[in-house]
């Protein structure tokens, strides 16, 4: 064979070799992280091959994917919420640059299912069943939430990992919990719980924005920090806040402290992450790892 020859051969082995979810056209290159996400992960999608002025729009299903520029490309976070049905899920992808005809990408990602364990609690009557005017109350601040998260801010405001917004090692618990109240199915739990005395400082997993300061009948006295392209951080049943909307936070900065405002059974913080408008795991953005 000649050297040219060995040449092609190799790049043919190389395409061949490439993974089934990577999809190329001409010089672009598609990846998902993980290939295969479990109901609650975070995913990320990295395109390469396009150039720093492309501007990449996509979805999966009807989410949005907000991309930003990595590691000599384009990347973008994927939620998958935690009632995404296990499966294959269609992405669409369109690559526009200046003087270029768009290219249009497709494929699936497949979506592992997750068993979630069934919590059974019993609160006081007035908070599992509230009153009428209270109700109304409650689904009106759910739905200025639901907005919050589904406002995506173009600049990317986190960078590098996130971290525990209370110190100590014991994991959190009851991310999914399909949860029984007083006797009657509720939607399932949205964050994930850390148990910590009253008092306790909470700090914020990365940097960001206070995009919204509140004290909210379920959630009690809360912080929403936005990082940015859709991605958002969620503290809530706080004792104390220390930050006001608008201000800009870093990685570790004091947001507040824990109490049990709100429905709670007892002084713990409720932690919750947000990609796109997806409940995700706060687990999975704790172990999120992108190479910046
Ligand atoms: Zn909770």
């Amino acid at each position: 064979m000649t050297r040219r020859g060995a040449a092609r051969a190799a790049a043919v082995l190389a395409l061949a070799l490439l993974p089934l979810t990577a999809e190329s056209i001409d010089r672009l290159v598609v990846t998902w992280h993980p290939v295969r996400p479990r109901i609650g992960d975070i995913s990320w999608v990295h395109v390469r091959g396009a150039s720093d002025a492309a501007v990449i729009e996509g979805s999966v299903g009807t989410r949005p994917l907000a991309f930003f520029a990595y590691a000599g490309g384009h990347a973008a976070l994927l939620g998958l919420d935690i009632d995404t049905k296990p499966g294959a899920h269609p992405w669409r992808l369109a690559v526009l640059e200046p003087g270029v005809d768009p290219h249009q990408l497709s494929g699936t990602v497949t979506v592992r299912p997750r068993a979630f364990p069934v919590q059974r609690l019993t609160v006081a009557p007035g908070l599992a069943d509230p009153d009428p005017e209270t109700e109304r109350r409650a689904m009106a601040e759910g739905q200025q939430l639901q907005m919050l998260y589904r406002t995506i801010s173009p600049e990317r405001l986190w960078r590098g990992p996130f971290v525990r917004p209370i110190a100590g090692t014991e994991p959190p618990s009851g991310f999914g919990a399909r949860r029984i109240i007083n006797g009657r199915p509720r939607t399932p739990h949205g964050g994930a719980d850390y148990s910590a005395p009253r008092g306790t400082p909470v700090v914020a997993a990365n940097s960001g924005r206070v995009a919204l300061v509140g004290d909210y009948f379920f959630p009690g006295r809360l912080v929403a920090l936005d990082h940015g392209l859709g991605l958002y951080t969620l503290y809530f049943h706080l004792d104390t806040v220390a930050v006001t909307e608008g201000d800009h936070v870093d990685r570790g900065q004091t947001l507040g402290t824990v109490g049990a405002t709100g429905r709670a059974t007892g002084p713990h913080l409720h932690f919750g992450a947000q990609v796109g408008g997806a409940r995700v795991d706060p687990a999975a953005l704790l172990a999120l790892r992108l190479a910046d």
